[in-house]
């Protein structure tokens, strides 16, 4: 696979469900309701049975009425808080809310979790200081659930940042969104082996660094390439990269042995 540059305004994930010309009917079609309209429609999704489809219409929602604070309360009413991008551009008033609910209110185990990671998507200034202050006294209780500085790591990560040393944001995700196409003649296996499974890495991107779209990367050198194991995806794939396109396996790895027992499972 080889990344094309083509900038998209919209992140998605329904590509198995509605091709993109569909996709983005629907997307145009909700962008000019009113608000009102938007509420009506949130409303009776709630009815529908496939969880999957309300939760993408919500996420559609989330992007073309970023903030609709009786939509927001609606969803706190039922402490609903998925999809977590739902609240991404909520009020002052609205994450107040959120947290004092976090904070002082009865939710149960999921609940907290979904709720936690709606305030990861806000991940404004306050979110943060929040965030850090749990990072320093973890292993924290909330709403009666332990959380280890990993479990808050996660749910950072999950909204596309973590904290770094300093207790700033760390944006793990850049801005600029590319749509990336499958090119048929890109090779997309690799010389190298995946030291669990023995299996060739895949190659999933390959980046020609001297392209004015790849410069949002900031990665010195000529091509870049991102590989992983198809048979041992199911966690994290480390590998060290340079600016010529090698990718090699790296030791931080899981030890390839906890990975064969888990793969033979
Ligand atoms: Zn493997």
């Amino acid at each position: 696979m080889t990344v094309m540059h083509q900038i998209k305004k919209w992140y998605y994930s329904f590509q198995n469900r509605w091709n993109e010309e569909r996709m983005q009917q629907i997307i145009n079609l909700i962008q000019n309701l009113s608000e009102q309209d938007v509420l009506t429609l949130a409303r009776e999704s709630f009815q529908l049975e496939d969880d999957m489809l309300v939760s993408e219409i919500f996420e559609i929602i989330a992007f073309t009425h970023p903030n609709i604070p009786r939509l927001h309360q609606e969803l706190i009413d039922v402490k609903c808080f998925y999809p977590h991008v739902m609240f991404r551009n909520a009020s002052t008033e609205t994450r107040e809310q959120l947290i004092d609910l976090l904070l002082n209110g009865e939710l149960d185990s999921t609940q907290t979790h979904h709720l936690m990671c709606t305030l990861a998507w806000i991940g404004d200034k306050r979110v943060i200081k929040l965030y850090h202050d749990w990072w320093q006294q973890a292993p924290i209780q909330i709403q009666g659930d332990t959380l280890t500085r990993e479990d808050l790591s996660w749910k950072l990560k999950l909204a596309g940042w973590q904290l770094n040393t300093n207790g700033e944001r760390q944006n793990l995700v850049w801005e600029e969104h590319y749509k990336a196409i499958s090119a048929p003649s890109a090779e997309v296996v690799s010389e190298e082996k995946c030291s669990c499974c023995n299996e060739p890495l895949i190659i999933l991107f390959d980046f020609d660094l001297s392209l004015p779209s790849a410069e949002f990367l900031q990665f010195p050198g000529e091509r870049l390439r991102i590989a992983t194991c198809f048979q041992c995806g199911f966690d994290e794939v480390f590998t060290i990269v340079d600016g010529f396109g090698n990718v090699k396996w790296s030791d931080v790895n899981q030890n390839p042995e906890t990975n064969k027992i888990l793969l033979s499972r």
